[in-house]
């Protein structure tokens, strides 16, 4: 149904994007935290990575500071603040060191853009991709059994943990196709398929996955898949790889391919119960995508304040480099986008506050398009204006490309993202064309008729 202007209006009116009093604190205290604890430290941490990959040491342990970091961090209350208001809030008064309850996505969304600005900031408050989609699987999901094994000690910060949905065989972009199996044998299920891009097994703390498998090719289209809690250390699991993303190993977590052969579970291991797979991915996804942007909108806003350092203190042909050419007009385009981007991305959130992720996937799908697209211009505009400095690991900015470029395709790519925008602005015109048509005749478009959905 189209909404009339007053009726638009009045939920213009409502917005609230501002963030609670607690959140504002919160959010000042992490910023601070990233400027004076992570910030200082960063690039020798990443240096002691690069000497021991180059050395062909293993540089997958993150050294002792990142540790005390974490600790320090958590001592400070700034620790779990993913976890979500309501359903999260027992969790987060007992792992989130600053007693409260767990924070609003309008709210989380301040604290996350803060994070973003450092590559290591979210592990170091046990709020990085992939552990919090997983912690938020378990907790809305996972059996009491299952979040005392697996949630409480990612809670914790003593496991890691990866996701297994994506498959070298098979688009996975249309994740109906998922051909790894999760087979009901008796009182077991049975687990054999080959996975990559799991991000998050290179850790070596990293102890568990969630993998989502064909159970039943006979169920309906969204009821074929289930999605079962693995031990990576369960018989028949290996981690085969690791692959770089654009040249990024992105050590500690990293990115594996992992196959599974044989692995038999008790069918106790199933999330939530056999061909749930599909609403598991849709509660997993709407927040963590909202958590991606914001720390994208962070990233962006760290290398734009890099691009005017560089380019106000750098003089080539007798002015500095922001004077030559379109550059303050290209320098005013970034600053006008990442601030378009963040107001997109808390209209998201506080669609998702207020309606819940079924009234808010086009919002949050409309992030998702536009948000990397916008940190990867933004981040290309900075690495330019660095000059061949731009490319090398004396900055952050070639890594954070990787990392921007890298997210137009995890959670699913633009395309995918922008069909669902386009089937819900489509969807009341496909609804009247129908009406309108004569009996018997075959309307331009019907509601359902594009294939997309969100993975
Ligand atoms: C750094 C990184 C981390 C990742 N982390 C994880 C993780 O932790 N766990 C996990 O399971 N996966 C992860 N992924 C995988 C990611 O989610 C998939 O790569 C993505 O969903 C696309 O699937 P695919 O690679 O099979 O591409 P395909 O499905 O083969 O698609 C290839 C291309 O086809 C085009 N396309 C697809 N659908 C459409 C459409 N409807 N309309 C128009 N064009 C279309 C797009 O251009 C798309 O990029 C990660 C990926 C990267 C790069």
């Amino acid at each position: 149904m189209l909404l009339s202007i007053a009726q638009q209006r009045s939920r213009v009116k409502d917005m609230d994007f501002a963030p609670s009093p607690r959140a504002a604190d919160l959010t000042a205290r992490v910023r601070a935290f990233v400027d004076t604890e992570i910030e200082p430290v960063e690039p020798g941490i990443l240096r002691d990575v690069a000497g021991r990959r180059a050395r062909g040491e293993d540089a997958w342990p993150p050294p002792a500071v990142v540790g005390e970091l974490q600790a320090k961090a958590r001592q400070q209350g700034l620790w779990n603040l993913f976890l979500p208001a309501g359903h999260g809030d027992a969790y987060a008064a007992r792992f989130g060191t600053d007693g409260g309850a767990g924070l609003t996505t309008t709210d989380y969304a301040a604290v996350a853009e803060q994070t973003g600005r450092s590559a290591l900031a979210p592990l170091v408050f046990n709020c990085n991709a992939p552990d919090t989609g997983n912690m938020e699987v378990l907790l809305r999901y996972g059996s009491p059994e299952q979040q005392q094994e697996w949630l409480e000690p990612l809670l914790d910060g003593r496991v890691r943990s990866t996701f297994l949905m994506t498959e070298p065989g098979v688009a996975s972009s249309d994740a109906t196709t998922m051909e790894a199996t999760a087979t009901l044998d008796g009182g077991d299920v049975v687990l054999d398929g080959r996975k990559w891009w799991s991000t998050g097994a290179g850790h070596p703390d990293c102890r568990v996955g969630i993998f989502m498998g064909l159970t039943d090719p006979a169920a309906h289209r969204h009821g074929q898949h289930s999605m079962v809690v693995v031990p990576l250390q369960a018989p028949g699991v290996t981690v085969e790889r690791m692959l770089t993303a654009l040249g990024q190993y992105d050590e500690p977590l990293g990115h594996g391919e992992v196959t599974l052969r044989g692995v038999r579970l008790p069918s106790s291991a199933i999330l939530a119960g056999p061909g749930r797979a599909f609403e598991i991915a849709q509660g997993r996804l709407g927040p963590g995508r909202v958590h991606h942007c914001m720390r994208l909108i962070g990233l962006a806003e760290k290398s734009l304040e890099l691009a005017c350092e560089r380019a106000s203190t750098r003089v080539a042909f007798g002015k500095p480099i922001a004077n030559l050419g379109g550059n303050r007009e290209r320098l005013a385009r970034a600053r006008i986008a990442i601030n378009s981007a963040r107001l997109l991305v808390q209209h998201a959130a506080w669609k998702l506050d207020t309606v819940g992720i079924e009234g808010a996937q086009s919002e949050v799908s409309e992030i998702k398009a536009a948000v990397p697209q916008m940190a990867c211009d933004v981040i290309d505009l900075a690495i330019q204006l660095h000059g061949g400095g731009g490319m090398s690991e004396d900055f952050p900015l070639a890594a954070a490309y990787a990392g921007a470029r890298s997210l137009r395709l995890a959670d699913g790519p633009d395309e995918v993202h922008l069909g669902v925008v386009a089937r819900h602005l489509l969807r009341p015109y496909a609804v009247r064309a129908a009406a309108a048509a004569p009996a018997g005749a075959t309307p331009a478009a019907t509601p359902a008729s594009t294939p997309e959905v969100a993975r």
